[in-house]
């Protein structure tokens, strides 16, 4: 399903013309349609036929509404922070669906999590074990628990986003894991329920899916052989998608591919839960912005728009394509190549290079697949009030985060010795 559609010879969201949307909001704006973010959620409940839960990895886009239309749909979350945990329960999330994962759990975002009754600590690290024992005695609770193992196998992905090779800091080495998982009677205060493992992010190949389950699935039939009652596998995120000409499997294939992986090793009755964020929210998203100035230099045509890599960093961070079109419909009109480029100044603030486009001063445009690590990545940088946010249900849209305004740009600062600004 693509929610972008040209009709009338403009460019659509669901079934809202993008530009009344910017003349509505502004830009640069992001907008995101709610009915593939369902349709896409659909996806991995129908390929898990109840047998697990998804837990939407709220680091990809934490905005409420989003999170809310999740939650509406009975979706579980996969949380990095307190933060995560309260934006969850704020936007009306159950906590008992939560999983908490991260190597930096700091005793306060312990006790909170504990407080809520989540359902999973995803630890990473023994001294963490450590930690989350101690406090969970002091509430006198016993803390569900499941170790993120770390399987060393290469993802073939961006190195900024590959979490699985031993060099990482994420996650337990397997031997390690497995030496904790043996000294479960040590922990008084935890409950050992799982085993977890994610191994890095935009994947388009199976394959090290299914290496990374080759090498943790023997230690789940070890452990419960000797008696610890390992309920659930956690096979993380990183499920990819198509920005440009990748093939990523289908969701039903890659779960598919998981669930004959738990058959081949005797596992088949193991719940299975999964953390998709990039798969839930990517598409559905689009960075929209208008073309301040259009410059040629001898040898290129730049694009200047009103959007920056304070606002969307991806292709700046991490070298990332993200496809550009306008909002009126190009037809058959001629075009140039443009490096369409953003106002920031560092020469990295380009979203894309040699982007065939037929462009005016003033025009729209839209920066495809943006609805993850878009908005939630964005900064002020060069004091650039960050941009809104837009739902669009159908023939509806609402703004579901104000622009920010110039005072908020400074808010919470002073000036030693001055009256507040
Ligand atoms: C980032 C992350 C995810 C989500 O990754 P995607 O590539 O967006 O699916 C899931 N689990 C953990 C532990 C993560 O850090």
């Amino acid at each position: 399903m693509d929610a972008l559609s040209y009709r009338h010879g403009e460019l659509f969201v669901e079934d809202v013309p993008l530009a009344r949307i910017a003349d509505a909001v502004g830009t640069p704006c992001y907008v995101y349609a709610r009915n593939q973010l369902i349709s896409a959620y659909r996806a991995f409940e129908a390929a898990l036929a109840g047998q697990g839960l998804v837990c939407y990895a709220v680091k990809a886009n934490s905005n409420l509404a989003i999170l809310a239309t999740f939650a509406g749909l009975g979706a579980g979350f996969d949380i990095v922070s307190a933060g995560e945990l309260e934006r969850v329960i704020a936007a009306g999330g159950d906590p008992h669906r939560v999983v908490f994962s991260g190597v930096g759990k700091t005793a306060a975002e312990i006790e909170r999590a504990l407080a809520c009754g989540i359902k999973c600590f995803n630890v990473e690290s023994a001294a963490e074990l450590e930690r989350l024992n101690a406090l969970a005695g002091r509430a006198g609770q016993i803390a569900p628990v499941s170790l993120r193992v770390n399987p060393d196998v290469d993802a073939g992905t961006h190195p900024y986003i590959a979490t699985g090779l031993k060099e990482n800091k994420f996650g337990i080495a397997l031997d390690e894991a497995a030496g904790l998982y043996g000294d479960a009677a040590r922990y008084a205060h935890l409950r050992f329920v799982g085993v977890d493992c994610h191994i890095g992010s935009q994947l388009t190949d199976l394959r090290p899916f299914a290496d990374a389950l080759d090498r943790v699935l023997p230690l789940v039939g070890q452990l419960r052989a000797q008696g610890l009652p390992i309920g659930h596998i956690d096979v993380g995120g990183g499920l990819g998608i198509r920005y440009r000409d990748e093939r990523p499997p289908s969701v039903a294939a890659y779960v598919g591919q998981v669930r004959e992986r738990l058959l081949a090793h005797g596992l088949a009755d193991l719940s299975l839960l999964l953390e998709p964020g990039r798969a839930l929210v990517a598409a559905a998203g689009t960075l929209l912005a208008r073309v301040e100035y259009l410059k040629s230099t001898d040898t290129k045509h730049f694009a200047i728009i009103d959007a920056g890599m304070n606002d969307l960093i991806r292709p700046a961070l991490y070298g990332a394509f993200q496809a550009i079109q306008t909002v009126r419909d190009p037809g058959a009109a001629p075009g140039a190549d443009y490096d369409v480029v953003g106002p920031v100044c560092e020469s990295a603030d380009v979203f894309g290079r040699g982007r065939h486009l037929h462009l005016q001063a003033g025009d729209l445009l839209v920066v495809r697949d943006a609805g993850a690590y878009g908005f939630v990545m964005s900064s002020q940088y060069n004091s650039r009030p960050r941009a809104a946010e837009v739902l669009v249900d159908g023939g509806r849209f609402a703004v579901v985060r104000a622009r920010e305004t110039l005072a908020d740009l400074w808010r919470g600062e002073s000036v030693p010795g001055r009256e507040a600004v």
